[in-house]
């Protein structure tokens, strides 16, 4: 389902990825960790096209999300393209990024509405069902500045999924939240996984999380995989030195 093909991405002289490869299949839910700044959130921004690689190529069902030009720049594939490519993907950021004067409805109503058609109606039933999901119907009314934060981080999950994505990111969403709102979170994305066959990516330092529940697990250390596996393994026998002291520390 996706693809990264030696895949670098250098901001100037500092080279953020390098050469990753590694494949995702349909349904998975994969976890990516790692210490800070070893390139993980690089990855999801690049799925979303909010960067591009400096080399390699990433493809999503088959297509590329980028063409080289030139011999060296690669730029997003075109316009209509890239629409269809966005609309498989979904993201929920660290700092829920909510519209502020919009209320929690119309959060997750407006995509729907503006990019894809959808009548008012046809796209408020819709974001009730979700909001139902996430646990948040009776707020529909409410400004996002009337919620906690793991109330405004599952309006964000709920507003993802109102274009329907068949995959989902998700970029530390509970990094922000006090410790007693992270439980809420984890257990919308829980819900998520069981009743829906997305596939998942999250970047995430809730380790007892990712282990309970990821498919696969990819540590990252300096912009490379350095393990690849099934999280029983990476959290009881990581074979590297670099990713047993990093788990000494976290967990
Ligand atoms: P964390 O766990 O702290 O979020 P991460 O593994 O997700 O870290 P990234 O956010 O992908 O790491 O960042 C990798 C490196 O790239 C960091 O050193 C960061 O400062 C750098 N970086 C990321 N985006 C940019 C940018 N737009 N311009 C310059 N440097 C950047």
């Amino acid at each position: 389902m996706i693809t990264l093909n030696a895949v670098t991405k250098r901001f100037g002289s500092l080279t953020v990825l390098d050469g990753l490869t590694f494949q995702v299949e349909p349904g998975e839910k994969l976890a990516l960790i790692g210490p800070s700044g070893s390139g993980k959130t690089t990855i999801l921004r690049m799925l979303m096209t909010l960067e591009h690689p400096s080399e390699g190529h990433i493809t999503v069902d088959g297509d590329q999300l980028f063409h080289m030009r030139r011999g060296e720049t690669l730029v997003p594939a075109n316009e209509k393209h890239l629409h269809e490519m966005r609309r498989k993907i979904g993201m929920v950021f660290q700092h829920f990024n909510l519209f502020p004067h919009k209320s929690v409805l119309d959060n997750v109503t407006l995509a729907p509405i503006l990019t894809q058609k959808v009548s008012k109606a046809d796209a408020e039933a819709r974001a009730m069902e979700l909001l139902d999901m996430v646990g948040l119907a009776d707020k529909a009314g409410a400004m996002p500045a009337q919620l906690s934060g793991g109330q405004k981080q599952r309006v964000a999950i709920a507003r993802a999924c109102a274009l329907r994505p068949k995959i989902m990111l998700f970029d530390e969403v509970t990094s922000a939240l006090d410790p007693e709102l992270v439980e809420e979170v984890l257990n919308v994305m829980r819900l998520l996984a069981e009743e829906t066959d997305m596939t998942m990516l999250l970047v995430t330092h809730e380790m007892n999380f990712a282990r309970d529940f990821a498919d696969r697990v990819l540590f990252f250390d300096a912009g490379r995989i350095i393990e690849d596996g099934p999280p029983s393994e990476i959290f009881t026998n990581p074979t590297h030195e670099r990713t047993q002291s990093f788990l000494r520390k976290v967990l």
